[in-house]
């Protein structure tokens, strides 16, 4: 790795990253991204130039505005680091290649789908859409060497030269990972709404895991929404026990409850806070399919190795 293109693609990343800020805030509110230039969220203030520098302005600025000290949330600084952190982490796996490429998009992407989620439980068609439109056109190019380029070359030829036969193969690995997983996750929010009676999953959902299946192909795919169920399910186990254990010690500190009733009545208001939570569960599929772009297949490896 090169130090000074490492530092330029980080400086890249911040730059990105900066954008990712007003895309996470102007998007879910239908605003464009282009113009105005940035404005205070407290006092409206036009954001100069100085400081409107990546990271180092928040840093400066101690994360407060200029013009009225409004506290600016952190999630500009973080977004800005975590891009830069990633495009590091494209380049130091893929070297200067095509693929960097792939791997910041979805990279790119992905913050912004995942912190979009956490702040409005939105998923933006303007990301997810051009997402899966480029995932499925870099297949032509970068191979995603899933299945249907595995097993179909062995079953059929097809008549056209062998270089360009392979970026057909890429592409219905492309096109298979995305519509298993949307179909997946559509089958999933139907099954979870029959059950629960409300909406967990939405269109932006699926629609995501199109995105990230064209990208990492089938069995990447399928890794991703194993994962994410996983990571949900004990990120909803923890939210159940955390409400629970802190409404037991209020009922038995506040209202003097005695100790199985306080558990009894904190376990009952839990298991409604519970049903009244909507889950982003963008941010557990946008953060594991990064994960299984990075190390799915040295995971896979490993698996198949093991068994
Ligand atoms: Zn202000």
């Amino acid at each position: 790795m090169d130090p000074f293109v490492t530092l330029a693609v980080f400086v890249f990343g911040l730059i990105f990253g900066s954008f990712l800020n007003v895309c996470i805030y102007r998007l879910p509110r239908g605003l464009s991204v282009v113009s105005p230039g940035s404005a205070c969220p407290h006092c409206g203030q036009h954001v100069r130039p100085y400081d409107n520098i990546p990271l180092l302005s928040w840093i400066i600025l101690g994360g407060k505005c200029r013009s009225c000290k409004g506290r600016i949330t952190p999630r500009y600084a973080i977004v800005e680091l975590i891009t830069a952190f990633a495009f590091v982490a494209c380049y130091a796996q893929f070297g200067l290649s095509l693929s960097t490429l792939k791997c910041a998009v979805l990279a790119f992407l992905l913050i912004g789908l995942i912190f979009t989620d956490a702040e409005t439980h939105l998923l933006p068609d303007k990301m997810t859409l051009p997402g899966l439109a480029f995932g499925l056109v870099i297949s032509f190019f970068i191979p995603v060497n899933d299945l249907a380029s595995l097993l179909l070359p062995g079953v059929f030829h097809l008549p056209v030269s062998p270089d360009f036969s392979w970026r057909l193969y890429s592409f219905f690995d492309a096109l298979l990972g995305a519509a298993v997983g949307a179909s997946f996750l559509y089958g999933a929010g139907a099954i979870y709404l029959r059950w629960r009676g409300v909406e967990g999953m939405g269109f932006g959902d699926v629609k995501l895991m199109a995105m990230i299946g064209s990208f990492v192909g089938l069995r990447l795919t399928i890794l991703t929404i194993l994962a994410s169920s996983l990571a949900g399910s004990f990120f909803g186990l923890w939210t159940v026990l955390a409400v629970w254990i802190k409404r037991t010690q209020r009922r038995k500190h506040v209202f003097h409850e005695s100790g199985p009733a306080a558990r009894k009545n904190a376990w009952a208001s839990a298991q409604v806070a519970l049903r009244r939570h909507q889950m982003p569960f963008g941010v557990f599929l946008g953060s594991m399919g990064l994960m299984a772009f990075f190390f799915g297949e040295h995971l896979l490896r490993w698996y198949w190795g093991l068994a």
